[in-house]
């Protein structure tokens, strides 16, 4: 079945094609590790996590590389303002290594609880500053770059269609920018690839260039990063919608500037998680919630929040309240109890998925992700009249792309091997009519503390 994804960069819904077949090669923009990760990062998380385990559900092999923005990008998008890094060390009377450490280890305990399966590599941005400035130089001999008092520039005049990803109105960028603080910018839209090091101040993250001691700009990581990963060409790029006017119109003008091939084929970006009607959730408004104050400290598990993320197309704005989330926990603890009911029947040797409910689950996925379509599909597959364990075996095959964890509900899967093999033995040896052998095998499996029940649908061991 084709998969279709919403393209970013062609505003249409397309199938997706991968460049070599069979593989793709997935990028996308991790977090800024100068504090916690917010509910609002992690639901761009989720979503990329959906997008990956759907591509493994159509068969593909996904080679995802994620990466860690630990130098010191600036609070201004437009390469003004201060260091997040150092602000953070500051904040907290650590080095801005420190803090970068901590709180990446912080971020992957975040996604680990939310079930978001790791990338295959992950990489920081401190770890390949050499590939930045190759990547930097290649733009310059190129003639792509230019020299102001505090960095090296990117011209954005000299790339066609700068602004293809966001339709940006660049006059009216041009206008806006007679505000800024850098009045040696040629264009608005220019940004930083190198900024120097201020010539008072020592900073705690700071390396030696062609151009003099400084450090990368932002969007120069993720091109440096994901060409020396996955190579030049590209199949999917994603991030949160935040991401398209700036950071991922920058990463295509320098890298296609570079190569001279095209970069990602497909973009994607999540929409925002707001609250308190409509306001973003951002780090700086103070108005962001993590995982642990929203949910852990409040008895909510935190896959009750993966639950809830399924509630809304990725593409949508989500807004966060406390009755939400609460809808949320009561809405996967219903679920549970759906398949508690349905494991309830016992462990059923030859479970069938089942194609008819496959399909749709498929139709859903495949349609950009459609989560909340896929989710009604399974609760009108669990409210069916199906056999409990063709529900169990559906359930379990769907939670491939749900990753809420549903073969640890009450453990129903906990039957040991030995007492399986010997169930498997007895379906045999009633299929062969050898009723003594049924009959010797039942009391093995009693032995062992199992209950064996011949029911209309099949076979079930049960604890006894
Ligand atoms: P950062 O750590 O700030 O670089 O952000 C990490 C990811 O979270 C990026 O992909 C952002 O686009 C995304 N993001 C930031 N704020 C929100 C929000 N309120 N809702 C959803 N995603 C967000
Ligand atoms: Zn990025």
């Amino acid at each position: 079945m084709q998969l279709y994804l919403y393209n970013t960069l062609t505003r249409q819904k397309e199938e997706f094609v991968p460049i070599r077949p069979g593989e793709v090669g997935l990028y996308t923009c991790g977090p800024t590790v100068y504090n916690f990760a917010h509910i609002g990062n992690l639901r761009t998380y989720i979503f990329e996590d959906v997008l990956k385990r759907v591509l493994a559900f159509n068969g593909y092999t996904v080679r995802h590389v994620m990466n860690i923005t630990d130098v010191g990008h600036l609070t201004g998008d437009r390469d003004m303002g201060e260091d997040k890094m150092e602000k953070g060390a500051q904040r907290e009377g650590r080095t801005a290594w420190d803090i970068a450490e901590y709180y990446t280890r912080a971020f992957k305990q975040d996604i680990a609880r939310l079930n978001i399966l790791e990338p295959g590599i992950w990489c920081k941005a401190t770890d390949s500053i050499p590939e930045q400035i190759d990547l930097i130089r290649i733009l310059e001999q190129k003639g792509f770059t230019y020299r102001t008092g505090d960095g090296i520039y990117f011209d954005t005049a000299k790339f066609p269609r700068y602004a293809r990803l966001s339709s940006q109105n660049l006059d009216a960028l041009q206008e806006g920018a007679r505000v800024e603080k850098n009045p040696e910018k040629r264009n608005a839209t220019d940004f930083a690839l190198w900024k120097f090091s201020p010539a008072a101040a020592k900073r705690q993250m700071e390396w030696d260039s062609p151009w003099g001691v400084g450090f990368p700009g932002w969007h120069i990581e993720c091109s440096a990063m994901s060409m020396q990963f996955l190579g030049e060409q590209l199949d999917i790029h994603c991030g949160g919608i935040d991401h398209v006017d700036i950071h991922h119109t920058n990463e295509i003008a320098q890298s296609e500037a570079a190569t001279g091939k095209k970069f990602f084929n497909v973009w994607m970006h999540g929409a925002f998680l707001n609250i308190q009607g409509g306001k973003k959730m951002a780090k700086s408004e103070e108005n962001f919630l993590t995982l642990e104050n929203a949910l852990i400290k409040r008895g909510i598990p935190p896959l009750a929040y993966r639950y809830a993320a399924f509630q809304t197309h990725y593409r949508k704005p989500m807004e966060y309240t406390d009755e939400s989330i609460q809808a949320a926990k009561n809405g996967l603890e219903h679920l549970h109890n759906q398949v508690r009911q349905a494991t309830g029947a016992g462990f059923d040797p030859s479970p069938a998925v089942r194609s008819e409910f496959r399909e749709k689950f498929l139709t859903a996925i495949n349609d950009d992700l459609n989560m909340p379509r896929a989710m009604a599909t399974i609760q009108e597959m669990l409210k069916s009249d199906l056999p409990g364990t063709e529900k169990c075996a559906t359930i379990l095959d769907f939670d491939r792309v749900l990753g809420l964890s549903l073969d640890q509900v009450d453990k129903p899967r906990e039957i040991p091997l030995e007492v399986q093999k010997l169930v498997e033995a007895r379906l045999k040896a009633r299929a062969s009519k050898d009723f003594a052998a049924s009959d010797r095998l039942r009391d093995e499996i009693q032995a062992l503390g199992y209950e064996v029940k011949d029911t209309r649908e099949g076979m079930k061991v049960l604890p006894r």
